[in-house]
Formats: structure tokens, sequence, C-alpha cells
């Protein structure tokens, strides 16, 4: 029985200083020493490092598994990832259930798109006619450095050296930051998520929430670094109006806005723009000029289908009914300059290729990440690309097979990600497509092929296989374990063979069905 004395003491001690599950402490007389010599500990313990993405190196293949690991080692980061993004996928399923035509919507948006895909050449026409009669620039840019450059020389005319622009995952294909920086040219990002990351000089992990790996633990250590808040503080609410107070001047003194589109209408000449935070609005409506970089897969005919699209966008991206903000642009505002740059960057060699140009009519809502139990545990930055999770393993490839041949490879096959899509796409099929092109173009390694091989050549012959697999039983039972857990065997790092039936199922059949025919 404890006396008073050590209830309070008990009571009062901090829970990190209590004796009680800690193998370490010192106990004398029946009292821990608190604070002998070497066993005092930190009140608040030190925060867990953010896992960083993965290594890249030039052309070389992405190695995700090696950077999928340190996240999964990194056991808060990884256990908040999973948890929010599984969050988000629970929300959207419970808005498609309000909606009783959801099905309805999901074919209407896939067809919708694949017509306007199949005529792309006529709805972009008629965009551009139509955009120019409203007093937009149109400007037609190939690939990322055709952007880039358009997006410098319209600037340079200007004699702007500031842009403040919205999230856009064009622009991060494009290495559009890096080559602003490399022409002078200041570029400060107004979505929070985009900022965290350009402040802490990474990519967008994920396509809606770009600092959804991050701890608030990892914001407070960017923020102390760049914009000089308390190491120590991680209240959300202090760190983005601190972010609000360090920003706010930057765009209100900048000389040109930036915005992507997340939709283009042909048939009115012009584009909507969707976020939660309002922030595309002050990239457009602040600085006099606007420039607009937009994909050229981005387009719909006609106003009308604005309804389906905007109906399921938000709602697949992060289970809420609307986004906050849905904003027509229409024209420059008066005394104003607006641009739109239709970039194509692969887009129409993408739209030739038989298994993979109905990628193209991807909305980037990101629920194929949210609901991807692969992405959800490994992080958007392993996969060492601009676009990641399951749509970021069919587009990675086309924009260069060997740096990412790896990637269509992270998958578990399961179909989460095709039953979520707003626009059915049929993704995982695809990445099982991208498997069979990459073993044909031989950027799959010698080993992984090899062995790929032999199984072939073992299931194709019945009897072989039935013989390997009884000597297979009797080899697992018997053998040492260095034998099946060595660096050979990448399988059995993270995991126990399972011990093996004592009859297989053919055995079983032959002997209990078989027999009686
Ligand atoms: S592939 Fe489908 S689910 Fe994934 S981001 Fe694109 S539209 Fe959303």
């Amino acid at each position: 029985m404890s006396t008073i004395r050590e209830r309070i003491d008990s009571a009062m001690l901090h829970p990190e200083l209590r004796a009680e599950g800690d193998p370490d402490a010192i106990i004398r007389d029946g009292r821990r020493l608190d604070h002998a010599e070497g066993t005092s500990k930190p009140l608040r313990p030190a925060p867990e490092p953010q896992p960083r993405g993965a290594k890249v190196r030039g052309n070389r293949p992405i190695d995700q598994q090696e950077a999928a690991a340190r996240f999964i080692a990194a056991t808060e980061h990884e256990k908040m990832h999973d948890e929010r993004l599984w969050d988000l996928r629970q929300k959207r399923d419970r808005e498609m259930h309000g909606i009783p035509e959801w099905e309805e919507l999901r074919s209407l948006a896939s067809a919708i798109k694949e017509h306007t895909l199949t005529h792309l050449d006529e709805y972009l026409d008629q965009f551009e006619a139509n955009a120019r009669s409203n007093g937009i620039h149109v400007h037609w840019a190939r690939d990322a450095a055709e952007h880039n450059q358009i997006v410098h020389g319209i600037l340079r005319d200007h004699g702007a050296t500031s842009l403040i622009k919205s999230k856009s995952m064009l622009t991060e294909e494009c290495g559009f930051r890096h080559y602003m920086a490399s022409v002078g040219i200041e570029v400060i990002e107004t979505d929070l998520g985009e900022r965290i990351q350009q402040l802490d000089n990474e990519d967008p992990s994920h396509v809606v929430v770009p600092a959804v790996h991050k701890l608030r633990t990892d914001v407070a250590e960017v923020f102390a670094h760049t914009i000089g808040t308390d190491p120590g503080n991680s209240d959300v609410h202090y760190l983005a109006e601190a972010q609000r107070e360090a920003t706010r001047p930057l765009i209100l003194n900048a000389d040109a806005g930036m915005t992507g589109a997340n939709f283009v209408v042909a048939e009115t000449g012009t584009f909507v723009v969707c976020t939660n935070e309002g922030n595309a609005d002050l990239s457009a409506n602040v600085p006099k000029l606007h420039i607009a970089s937009i994909g050229i897969e981005k387009i719909i005919p006609r106003l009308e289908h604005l309804a389906v699209f905007v109906r399921l966008l938000s709602r697949s991206a992060l289970g809420s009914p609307m986004t906050q903000y849905t904003s027509h642009f229409r024209g420059p505002r008066a005394g104003g300059e607006m641009h739109v740059v239709l970039v194509d960057n692969g887009r129409s060699e993408r739209l030739g290729l038989e298994e993979f140009w109905t990628s193209l009519k991807c909305i980037r809502c990101g629920a194929c990440m949210n609901t991807c139990p692969v992405y959800r545990r490994s992080g958007g930055l392993s996969y060492g690309a601009t676009y990641s999770g399951p749509i970021g393993l069919i587009i990675d490839p086309t924009f260069n097979a060997r740096k990412y041949s790896n990637l269509p490879f992270a998958s578990s096959l399961n179909g989460s990600c095709t039953n979520v899509c707003p626009v059915k796409i049929n993704i995982h099929e695809q990445i099982y497509a991208w498997r069979r092109v990459l073993v044909n173009q031989h950027e799959v390694p010698l080993v992984k092929k090899a062995a790929m091989k032999a199984a072939g050549a073992l299931l194709s012959r019945p009897a072989a296989y039935r013989a390997a697999i009884a000597a297979a039983d009797t080899a697992l039972a018997h053998l040492p374990r260095f034998v099946i857990y060595n660096g050979l065997n990448a399988w059995g790092k993270h995991r126990e063979v399972p011990h093996p039936p004592k009859q297989t199922f053919h055995s079983w059949y032959h002997a209990n069905r078989g027999a009686k025919r």
C-alpha cells in the first residue's frame, strides 16, 4: 500500500518522470531519483525528423522502395499520413453516398472528357478564338522550356521582377520556380501548403494537399528557419497567422500574378480555378498582369458541362461538397492584361498511346492517392516525380521511361484507385500495362526479368510446378533460417514465410474429388 506522500508525489510528477514502465529509472528506498546525474530526461522529447523524399540521380531509375522504407521507419509521420488520407477517403465516401446519381455523374464526366480528347484540336481552336475575342492573349507552348520562356518574355515586357502564383502541377512539371530563380524573378506561392513546400525547398507531395506528409512540428521548424517564428510553437493558428503576416506584403507588392486552371470552357473562351483558400483570386486580382498556365487536356466543350465536374471534384478530393472558391475568369480586368499559355509538354504524345491516352481525363482530384495503400504509407515524395500515387505511375513514365521504370511496380493492383476515380480512368489496368511495356523496352532490372522468366517457365508446366512446390515445402520445413532469410530474399526482409499447409489444394482435390469422377 503506498503512502499519502507517495500518492501525492506520483500524481504531481510529469508523466515522463514517473518510474512505471521505465526500465532506465533509478529507484532508491522505493522512490525514483528523478534528478540524479544522468537520469533526467527532457520534458518534451525532440520531434521526429521529417523523412525526405527519393534520391534523384539524373536519369537513373528512382528507388521508390528505399525512400518508402525511410518514410515507414518514421512511425509518427507514417501514421499521421495514413490516417489523414484515409480520413479524406472516408469523407469522400460519405459525400458520394449522398448523391444518388453519383455513378451516372462519373460516366457522364468520363464521356465528356473522352469526347473532348478525341476532338481536342477543334475545341482548342474554339477556345483560342473565343478567348481572343474576350481580350485574352493566347500563347502555345510545345514543352516545359517553351512555357518558361514564354512566361519570362511576358514578365520581361512588363518589367516584372516578382510573381505571386497559386498552386499548379503544370508549373511543377515545367520546373518553373527553378527557371524563374535562374532569370532573377522572385516567385511567391500563395497556397499555404505550397508555400510551406517552397520555403522548405521541397516539391509538393500530393496534388491537392502539397504538405500533407509534414507534421506540425516540421512546419514549425521550417517557419522558424525561414520567417523567424518560435521553433517550439507548433500551434496551427500561430503558424498560419505568422505565414500570412510574412507573405501578405509580398503579395500586395507583386508585379504579376499566375494561376493554373481546373477547367477551360471552349464555347465561352473562359477558364475556372477552384481553391479553398481564395489564393488564386489574390494571384489573379491583386497585380494588373495575370498569366494562366494551362495544360491542353483541361478543356471542356460547354459551360453546362462544368456542373458535372464541379460536383465531382471537391467531393472526390476532400470529401466536401464544393471548393470554397470556384472563380470564373472571362478576360482582363479594367486597365489590366491577361495571358493564357496553353501547354502540351508530352500530352499530344500521350494522346497517341492506345493503352494510356485516357489518363488525360484526370482532373487531379487526388482521390486515387488518398485510397492507395502504397501511397498512404510511403508518402508522395518517395516517388521522386512530379506526380505520385496511382495516377503518377501512369503519367511519370510517359515523361521518362527509364527514370520512372520502377514506379509502376509500386502498386498492389487492388483496383481501389479505379473505383474512386471520378472520371473512370482504369488506373490499375494501365499500371499493369506499363509493367508489360517496360519489360518489353528492357527497362526492368535483369535479375527481376530473369526471375519472372523462370517463374513463367515453371508456371506453364504443371508437372514441374507441382514437383517444385513439393520440394519447396520440404525445404522450408528443414532448411536453416539463414538460407531463407538473407539479402537475396527481398520479400522475407520484413515478413516471415508462412508455414506450408500439410496438403496442397491440388493433392486434396485429387484425393477427394478427382478420384470420384
Ligand atoms: S486519376 Fe482519377 S482519382 Fe486520380 S487524381 Fe486523376 S481524376 Fe482523381
